[in-house]
């Protein structure tokens, strides 16, 4: 546990380097410590340590720990089918996947049913990979402008990528360019429910380069709570259920 609080000060230091190597302020860049299959023990190390804003990839992880959680922003960062929207759309503060008008439409509906507006980011597959989810850096402005025109209880706060995994992270940084062009010029757009302040774009091994290129959300996992182990996440889940059931 004593790692988490020690990751967390170097990852905030490699932010703050390479904030100040482009020339900004590291404080300016949002760090979401990403908590996928990791515990609310972990989560809460992680909070007290001074992380104000957590990231998870599934709505069944969002669901499982949610109650155990100390006060945080939730960030959904992962691919959601419009059938499970309903069961976070009151607990997360961004959802930072839309890459769809019909997955906009849903989250529209159900903030809509719950009286609130839900911000956004529209997500960019940037370097067109099969494997991945997003829109083309081409048709993002489609999506926003199709946004901006059907749902009213939605505000898009800016962009969201994953870049390909390189060897070296520098390889990537025209990806990040690119997504970062597109960022300042959709931001242009004048239409109360746009509000650009967000583009999430960096991972553990890739963070440095993104904030380089004009990132100012950093979604980091593995270069904070060490590497993920799926199994072990199952079990401790498995274990929860049995224990409760009695
Ligand atoms: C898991 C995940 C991350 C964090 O990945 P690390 O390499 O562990 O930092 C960031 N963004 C998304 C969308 C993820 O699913």
């Amino acid at each position: 546990m004593e790692d988490i609080k020690k990751n967390i000060e170097g990852v905030r230091a490699k932010i703050s380097e390479a904030a100040a190597a482009a020339g900004r302020d590291g404080d300016e860049v949002i760090l979401v410590a990403v908590s996928k299959t990791r515990n609310p023990e972990e989560i809460n190390t992680a909070i007290d340590a001074g992380i104000t804003d957590i990231g998870e990839n599934k709505v069944q992880e969002i669901m499982d720990k949610f109650e155990d959680i100390k006060p945080v922003r939730w960030h959904m960062i992962g691919h959601l089918q419009t059938n499970k929207v309903k069961y976070i759309i009151d607990k997360v503060d961004m959802i930072h996947s839309v890459d769809s008008i019909k997955l906009a439409k849903e989250i529209n509906k159900r903030a809509k049913a719950k009286d609130l507006v839900m911000d956004i980011l529209v997500q960019i597959n940037p370097a067109e990979e099969e494997s991945k989810f997003g829109v083309t850096i081409d048709g993002a402005g489609d999506l926003v402008r199709e946004i901006l025109d059907t749902c009213e209880n939605i505000r898009i706060r800016g962009l969201m990528s994953v870049a390909p995994i390189a060897e070296d992270p520098r390889d990537v940084k025209p990806y990040f360019d690119g997504v970062k062009a597109k960022y300042d010029e959709l931001a242009q757009i004048d239409d109360p429910k746009l509000d650009f302040k967000y583009l999430s774009m960096g991972m553990s091994h890739d963070f440095a380069v993104a904030i380089e290129a004009g990132s100012n959300l950093v979604r980091v996992g593995s270069a904070i709570f060490g590497e993920r182990d799926y199994e072990k996440y199952r079990k401790e889940q498995e274990a929860k259920k049995n224990g409760s059931i009695q």
